[in-house]
Formats: structure tokens, C-alpha cells, sequence
């Protein structure tokens, strides 16, 4: 669990299709209506890409992504 890497959303790209929503298994996220919100950063896996790399419009980067991030695996849902 992380609260040093979680994924922050740009609204003005994002298309609503709930892709990152459905993905992620750690609570990370709620739909608010058709809207993906970041309710639970701490929940976040640190390295995790998945959400970010299913997203159609690159609407999600990471808090804490210094581009030298490796997904550790484990609770990891990528
Ligand atoms: S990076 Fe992984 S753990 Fe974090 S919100 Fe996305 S799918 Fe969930
Ligand atoms: S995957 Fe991307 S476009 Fe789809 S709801 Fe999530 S942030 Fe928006």
C-alpha cells in the first residue's frame, strides 16, 4: 500500500469509459455517476501502471512516477 504513488486524473482527457474503475481491484477508485474519482490513494500499489496503461486517452499519470518505477509484482494487479 502506497500514499507516496497513486494515480491522478486528468478530466479535461478523460472519456468516462469506467476502464480504470473496472480494473483496479484495490479500491482505489468510485464512479461518481460516469466519473472515475480517486477515493482511496492509500490504496494504491506502488509501481502500478495498470489503470494508467488501459487508459485510452492518457488521462492518468502518477503521483510519485519518476519513470524508473518497476511493478514489484504481489498485490500488484497489472
Ligand atoms: S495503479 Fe494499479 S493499484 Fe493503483 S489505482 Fe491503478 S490499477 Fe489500482
Ligand atoms: S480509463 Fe481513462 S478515459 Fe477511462 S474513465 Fe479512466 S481516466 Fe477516464
Amino acid at each position: 500500500m502506497s500514499t507516496t504513488w497513486y494515480p491522478v486524473l486528468n478530466y479535461e482527457k478523460c472519456k468516462e469509459c469506467g476502464a480504470c474503475f473496472n480494473k483496479c481491484k484495490h479500491g482505489v477508485y468510485e464512479m461518481k455517476g460516469s466519473m472515475p474519482v480517486v477515493v482511496y490513494p492509500e490504496g494504491c500499489v506502488q509501481g502500478c501502471h495498470s489503470c494508467g496503461n488501459l487508459c485510452p486517452t492518457g488521462a492518468i499519470e502518477y503521483v510519485g512516477d519518476n519513470n524508473n518505477n518497476k511493478c514489484s509484482g504481489g498485490s500488484c494487479c497489472c
